[in-house]
């Protein structure tokens, strides 16, 4: 018989090979090619990605929804918007009747959408010059809500600017500065970021106060 620690390892190993499988290829030496996905999170975590990764912890199914869909015939083939050398590459969820659509899973349904996501799907507008767009949000117990975009410049130009920065960085090799979030509590790379470590030389109290062994 299967004991609990078991069946809960193989549903992680089998969570984790199929979000490996779903995952947005990158190749981190092509750094002329920057992803959508790489600009809408905080640049740091794209950076340790490409120079020094580490792999995320997946927690559930819910957490493959998009990429599932991405790979499943809903799903559009990617397509780049050239930035002067650099090429920002982007794919939607689905595409229906020219509007983009994106999927995320929540665990209880917002009341607004999420900035990243919303960055996510006005670019994508842009890189598949489409006008408009939604998001939907689907929680745990199936519950689901959408919002409505219409494209905008400013926050297409600001994603530009994120590509170019990132692309900056990646070719200098500097390490972007922290974006703290609330995004930095599931990150991988928390502890490099908020974590040092200190040499620390054990002590006694007796010397300490400058008295020998011998005292
Ligand atoms: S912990 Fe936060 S600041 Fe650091 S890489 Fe992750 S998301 Fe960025």
């Amino acid at each position: 018989m299967m004991g609990d620690r078991d069946y809960r390892s193989v549903i992680k190993n089998a969570i984790d090979s199929i979000g490996r499988e779903l995952e947005i290829e990158i190749d981190a030496k092509n750094i002329q090619t920057i992803h959508l996905k790489e600009v809408v999170q905080c640049l740091r975590r794209s950076y340790y990605d490409r120079i020094d990764p580490k792999e995320v912890e997946r927690r559930g199914f819910n957490d493959l929804l998009s990429g599932l869909l991405r790979k499943l015939q809903y799903g559009s083939d990617p397509k780049e918007f050239a930035i002067d050398d650099i090429k920002l590459r982007g794919q939607a969820d689905m595409l229906v009747d020219d509007s983009i659509i994106l999927f995320r899973p929540t665990h209880s349904t917002p009341e607004s959408p999420l900035a990243n996501d919303l960055l996510y799907l006005n670019a994508c507008m842009w890189i598949y010059d489409k006008v408009d767009g939604m998001i939907v949000y689907i929680s745990g117990d199936r519950e689901e809500s959408s919002f409505s975009l219409t494209r905008n410049k400013k926050m297409f130009e600001e994603i530009v600017r994120r590509v170019r920065v990132l692309n900056d960085l990646l070719k200098e090799q500097k390490t972007p500065i922290l974006e703290p979030s609330m995004d930095c509590m599931d990150c991988q790379y928390y502890q490099r970021c908020y974590i040092t470590k200190k040499n620390t030389k054990q002590v006694s109290l007796a010397e300490m106060l400058g008295m020998g062994k011998d005292n």
